[in-house]
């Protein structure tokens, strides 16, 4: 059966596609962490939708009631209208949100996937700035979308859009391991907040005022690349100063991924504009921005859509939102994920292929290096990307499935859902140490 699906796909879909051409699973049934392909064999699921099932997969809570909804014969599409199921939601959400935007935040319901929210959060800060210029970081991703894609990191990505769609400006990320000044965190962080003042106060760039600075707390297809608590705060002060909206990307980041409710929580800061998707919709898409109500300067129409919210998927985001904050999901994935990383560093000490382990709660990556080149002047090693792909092939015939992320793709990505057990997590810890044994013969 799987061949047959296999092979009727590859006649049929976009070239484009790649999970399907990277994990060649036809998943039939799933529960938890757990997941059973139409070979009949069950693989350990350590992408969760790329970090989409907060709660794994068919949580009963979240079956339940959509069930419900279902049972009760609501109207699964509304456009923007409000039903029970959104006002639930919303005042779900709104009691979960960061700092001063708590309770007290604009919503904007936007078109289903992350690429939508951003594309939204970019047209919200020109509108209520007046400006049209963006800041990003390098090595971000934000989406596919025409803006979403332009704000992006890799250069691949922009050029099939055109580059000039949006006035960007890039400023590096501070990726310690490969820190492009040549030191490590926090002093990358440093040099990044710098460069972004520098820019921002030098008028002979000619770029003139942006009307916002983008950014991920975590960059997570970029490579799982921890963004430093002080630059952050920095890169905070900078806009607040000059009036320029910051938009936090927790698309990837939110809903408990990184041992807080927020990434952006640790470091105390809040957004402008919160960008959140995928675990927000609890596995049905849904998208939406937070953002401070005077920044609400569109008239009605400016920006639509058919799909802003379907009813369904607020009913599972809702169930999401709340079961990740009462069972303290956030702090078992911090817990976890400082568990996972201690034992994938025992695993690169008696391993030069693992260069870099580093992560922050249940979002965590290795970075594969070539272990015969020389180290760089920072200690790091070349990337290896033919080996992290042997590396993800051995890992899905141990039955288990991971992506590989980073600039040059040679990051192994470990996304499990945050109700992952203790048990499945140890399995997920051999099968990497039997995958790497696989992938050197
Ligand atoms: N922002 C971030 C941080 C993401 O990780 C992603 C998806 N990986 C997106 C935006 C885009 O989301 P979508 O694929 O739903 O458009």
């Amino acid at each position: 059966l799987l061949d047959q699906l296999l092979a009727r796909q590859e006649r049929r879909e976009s070239a484009a596609r790649t999970y399907a051409r990277t994990l060649p699973v036809a998943p039939v049934r799933a529960l938890g962490a757990q997941v059973v392909g139409a070979d009949g064999r069950t693989y350990l699921d350590c992408l969760s939708g790329a970090g989409t099932l907060a709660l794994g997969h068919n949580h009963p809570e979240v079956v339940a009631a959509i069930r419900a909804d279902l049972d009760s014969g609501v109207p699964l599409h509304a456009l923007d209208m409000i039903t029970p199921q959104k006002d639930a939601f919303s005042e779900e959400l709104l009691t979960r949100l960061p700092g001063s935007l708590r309770g007290e935040a604009r919503l904007h319901f936007c078109g289903p996937a992350g690429t939508d929210a951003v594309e939204a959060a970019i047209k919200l800060a020109q509108a209520a700035t007046g400006r049209r210029g963006v800041v990003a970081f390098s090595g971000a991703y934000h989406g596919m979308t025409v803006g979403a894609s332009a704000v992006s990191g890799p250069a691949r990505m922009r050029s099939t859009v055109g580059a000039d769609a949006l006035p960007v400006t890039r400023i590096p990320f501070p990726y310690a391991y490969r820190c492009p000044f040549g030191v490590g965190a926090p002093q990358s962080g440093e040099l990044s907040a710098r460069l972004l003042e520098n820019f921002l106060t030098d008028p002979s760039s000619g770029a003139g005022e942006p009307a916002a600075v983008i950014l991920e707390v975590v960059q997570g297809e970029g490579g799982v690349i921890e963004g430093p608590d002080s630059w952050l705060r920095e890169v905070r002060r900078i806009t607040e100063e000059r009036g320029i909206v910051l938009i936090v990307d927790e698309v990837q980041t939110g809903v408990g991924r990184t041992g807080h409710f927020w990434a952006c929580e640790r470091a105390g800061v809040t957004p402008d504009v919160l960008v959140a998707s995928k675990a927000v919709g609890g596995g049905l898409p849904l998208a939406v921005l937070a953002y401070r109500p005077e920044l609400d300067q569109w008239l009605p129409g400016d920006h639509t859509g058919t799909f802003r919210g379907n009813t369904l998927a607020m009913t599972a985001g809702r169930v999401t939102l709340r079961t990740v904050a009462e069972e303290q999901l956030p702090e078992r994935a911090a817990k976890l994920g400082e568990r996972l990383r201690l034992s994938l560093r025992q695993l690169a000490d008696d391993n030069a292929r693992l260069g870099d382990v580093r992560g922050r709660g249940l979002m965590n990556g290795v970075e594969l290096v070539d272990p015969d080149a020389a180290p760089d002047r920072i200690g790091s090693r070349p990337a290896d990307p033919v080996f992290a792909r042997r590396l993800r092939a051995a890992c899905l015939r141990q039955g288990l499935m991971l992506e590989l992320g980073g600039r040059s793709d040679s990051v192994l990505r470990l996304l499990p859902p945050l109700v992952v057990t203790d048990t499945e997590l140890d399995s997920v810890l051999e099968r990497i140490a039997a995958a790497l044994r696989d992938a050197e013969r």
